[in-house]
């Protein structure tokens, strides 16, 4: 009892079969297993070991003092063997908050629990050697594993470096990554949005001890089989044929973590951001304002982490060609027009960023320059995130309002006389002034400046007209 769903419902059968397979006595009788609290529904097979280890004190087969202070977890084959289970690392920690020092898990769960450093971890194969353990069978006793996580040189599958040309986006993907902004990138096929935006991660600050476990948790609650040590900034790219539940999280039963969560601590890449479906979209605005989702299910709540930075890509026209020298453009005026209103308005209002991607010339790809790598990059966006926290204790420059930003200490008398008149030749609106001051603080965060300067404010306007044919309405120009 204790609202237990199907699979901890079949447990009896596996629960049985395994303590006959191990040696152990399964009890004769009535048994009543209870799952408290009542409320919370139970889900997942991890509670096979549990309630084995219970059938087993009860049984008085052991002694129920020697496994006190103890954490099993672990779903039980017919056989007795022990397999691996989702969500280790959530398991651990909360066990960890009640005071429980020990765990035993199954061995296939080693490599994420690695993460546990302050508990003392037992990984096992078999429930007989876990019955040996605790009856106190000599030579048969556990022994806990090394929890040290090596932290190895990052990898990401694209590098700064690998692109050629494009100098002024990946300034812009620069300012994107310092800033903590959203970024929307438009251009035809085969300009390279895709690469662009994969190399995001790589110049994003390294992860954080806290930020790395966090990561590690996620992961644990979709696949038991990820290698800790490489974890880096998520990047995730959801199709757009993606459902609402796919994209914030959801499903039957339990509620499984969806691509934002996925993407916490890093980038949510949307591609062909015209293909999906606005309702689809919609659902990004609550993780967008609060860096979480709340899920209802039908007797409670689940609430995951869901901070992450958006890179959105699409054709700036139907035909792809929209302001391509070499190649014209066949839409319509008032194709475009309706192309473009495909996009969710409410995602668009949170774009910090416009940058047109350009198609790649042959001198582009020939220019043997010197090209920065990511690990370059990457100095200068920690350099100006650490000089943000010294400034204003706050993460990042997004969190920033109108009046921290209006203040002398933040800007030049003469920069912010050019942004007002930039500001009412564009006739910008407030959200978009906004926007474009964050921008050119982050630019002067780059630059280790105390304050916005002319310069700054200019870059960051920049990356609000720049449309390379997007219309004007997009950038909230008019
Ligand atoms: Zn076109």
């Amino acid at each position: 009892m204790g609202l237990p769903e199907t699979s901890v419902r079949e447990a009896r059968v596996r629960v049985q079969s395994a303590i006959e397979h191990a040696g152990g006595e399964f009890p004769l009788g009535r048994i009543a297993i209870n799952l408290a609290p009542a409320n919370i529904p139970k889900y997942g097979s991890g509670f096979d070991l549990p309630v084995a280890m219970s059938l087993m004190v009860a049984a008085e087969q052991i002694e129920a003092q020697s496994i006190h202070g103890w954490m099993f977890l672990g779903e039980l084959a017919l056989d007795g063997r022990l397999r691996g289970v989702k969500g280790l690392l959530s398991a651990a920690q909360a066990a960890q908050t009640r005071g429980i020092k020990n765990i035993l898990i199954p061995k296939e769960n080693m490599k994420e629990a690695a993460w546990l450093k302050n508990m003392n971890v037992y990984p096992a194969e078999h429930l007989a050697e876990v019955i040996h353990h605790f009856i106190g069978v000599k030579d048969k006793q556990l022994s806990p594993m090394q929890t040290v996580v090596e932290s190895v040189e990052d990898i990401f599958p694209v590098d700064l470096s690998d692109i050629r040309g494009h100098q002024f986006i990946k300034r812009g993907l620069e300012i994107m990554a310092a800033g903590g902004h959203h970024i929307l990138l438009s251009g035809g096929p085969g300009t390279g949005k895709t690469m662009l935006a994969k190399s995001i991660p790589s110049i994003l600050p390294r992860l954080n001890d806290a930020e790395r476990f966090e990561v590690a948790q996620i992961r644990s609650l979709v696949s038991n089989t990820f290698e800790p040590n490489q974890l880096v900034r998520p990047f995730r790219a959801p199709h757009h044929s993606c459902s609402s539940a796919g994209l914030i999280g959801g499903g039957v039963g339990i509620a499984r973590p969806g691509e934002v969560t996925l993407a916490h601590h890093g980038v949510l890449f949307l591609d062909e951001l015209t293909e999906f479906h606005r309702r689809t979209l919609e659902v990004l605005r609550q993780p967008l304002e609060s860096g979480q989702v709340v899920l209802a299910r039908s007797r409670h709540h689940v609430s995951f982490p869901a901070s992450f930075q958006i890179v959105g890509a699409m054709n700036p026209c139907p035909c792809g060609y929209l302001g391509d020298p070499r190649r014209s453009c066949v839409c319509g005026q008032h194709q475009i027009k309706a192309y473009q209103s495909c996009l969710s308005g409410p995602l668009l209002d949170r774009i910090d960023l416009f940058a047109g991607v350009p198609p790649v010339s042959i001198q582009m790809l020939t220019q043997n320059d010197h090209v920065e790598t990511s690990v370059v990059v990457r100095k200068r966006v920690e350099a100006a995130r650490d000089f943000m926290r010294q400034r204003d204790q706050i993460n990042v420059n997004a969190q920033l309002q109108f009046k921290d930003l209006q203040s002398h200490e933040h800007i030049d008398a003469e920069a912010y006389k050019v942004f007002v008149a930039y500001a009412e030749r564009f006739q910008l609106g407030g959200r978009s002034s906004l926007k474009i001051l964050r921008m050119a603080r982050t630019i002067a965060d780059l630059a280790l400046s105390q304050r916005i300067n002319m310069s700054h404010i200019r870059e960051a306007f920049a990356y609000r007209m720049e449309s390379s044919g997007l219309q004007s309405q997009l950038t909230g120009l008019k």
